[in-house]
């Protein structure tokens, strides 16, 4: 997950991203019910009228169709979901549907979950929660035609999750979008640097306003995709993984997705695949997505500064036909398509391993068991 330096040129104008809060919130206001002159027909109309016509001014239509997707190096083999794929960057910033379509075209991925991004870059290295990303990916979406609209399974992501009423605002969000959101996420726990340099408290799982989230997300029947690491840059000592089980014993109607099996950059533990054994026996609302460096790092043994976890791709194989049905495959790709069929590639020599049964359970019907159906 690079964080690119801010581009003005492309960035959503500030009038368009006020035009945009006001629309939203002027939403909030009338579907509240009891604002009289808010919840009239004739303003909800011009409400609906103005939200379709804010032009989102960082997805430049012409400037997607321009975008160079790298062809994959191999012919297609495998009929894949992606399950992790940010549709915007820490800049709000994205390629596009229609350029995305294309990228998934050439990699043999028919289907794919998305999400915006819930943290946003301020300047140098401060983020802060934005809400808006949401919105985002709902207005882009909603405007596709329907072979693309109906190619993808958004997920909301948009909370500050230190707060106690988060899940008052994702109630909000699944009112606005009615039968629209599949799933919740990524949201964020640890995630180390990111986190770190995020205005507020350090957020962790088993807390703050995530247990709201786990509760309506059980009532409503929607994943919760959650970045949590298991521990703390450059220690072996696994130091975060009771916040990942408290929130599992929370609340045991809620199916929570591990991000990365835990892992992020410079995270480097032992027996991963062991520690994940355990907590998939022990934990039935549990899943794990295969997605951004945990692959390159732990399956391929490729780390960057030469630590070697003693596990080998064997004892991942082992792992996934241990429990074929918790598995996801994702790209964990950010807003910009260019090296997407390589990302998703990438997965070919572990897929080779495995039963075809296996590989149909985490390349698809893992992931259509357990979002929302409308
Ligand atoms: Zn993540």
């Amino acid at each position: 997950m690079a964080v690119h330096k801010k581009d003005k040129t492309n960035s959503i104008s500030r009038r368009d991203f006020l035009k945009l809060s006001a629309a939203a919130g002027i939403a909030l206001t009338g579907l509240g019910g009891n604002v009289a002159k808010a919840g009239t027909n004739e303003a909800m109309a011009e409400i609906s009228n103005s939200v379709k016509t804010i032009p989102l001014a960082d997805v430049d239509q012409i400037r997607n169709k321009k975008i160079k997707i790298v062809p994959p190096k191999e012919a297609v083999r495998y009929e894949i979901i992606d399950s992790h794929l940010h549709f915007t960057d820490f800049l709000q910033k994205s390629d596009g549907f229609p350029a995305l379509c294309r990228a998934m075209d050439m990699a043999g991925v028919k289907k794919s979950v998305i999400f915006g991004m819930p943290i946003a870059m301020e300047c140098d290295s401060h983020f802060y929660y934005y809400s808006a990303t949401d919105y985002l990916v709902a207005q882009q979406l909603l405007a596709q035609p329907d072979e693309i609209r109906h190619r993808f399974y958004p997920f909301c992501c948009g909370f500050n999750c230190n707060d106690k009423y988060a899940a008052d605002h994702l109630e909000r969000l699944l009112h606005i979008y009615p039968d629209f959101w599949r799933g919740i996420g990524e949201i964020m726990s640890r995630h180390d640097d990111l986190t770190a340099h995020t205005y507020g408290e350090v957020p962790h799982m088993d807390g703050g306003g995530f247990l709201g989230i786990y509760d309506v997300a059980a009532q409503k029947g929607l994943p919760v995709l959650v970045h949590h690491n298991i521990t703390a840059q450059n220690t072996e000592r696994i130091l975060y993984l009771h916040e990942l089980k408290n929130a599992l014993a929370y609340n045991r109607q809620c199916n929570i997705i591990w991000a990365h099996i835990g892992i992020s950059r410079q995270v480097e533990v032992k027996e991963l695949p062991q520690i994940a054994h355990e907590l998939l026996r022990d934990n039935k609302n549990l899943w794990m997505d295969i997605s951004w460096l945990v692959y390159d790092h732990y399956f391929l043994d490729k780390f960057p500064d030469n630590y070697y976890d003693g596990n080998t791709m064997e004892d991942w194989v082992e792992l996934i036909e241990r429990h074929p049905d918790r598995f996801l495959l994702g790209t964990d790709k950010v807003g910009h398509w260019q090296t997407y069929p390589a990302e998703v590639m990438k997965y070919y020599p572990l897929l080779d391993k495995l039963k075809p049964s296996t590989v149909a359970a985490i390349c698809h019907n893992n992931l259509l068991s357990l979002i929302k159906k409308y």
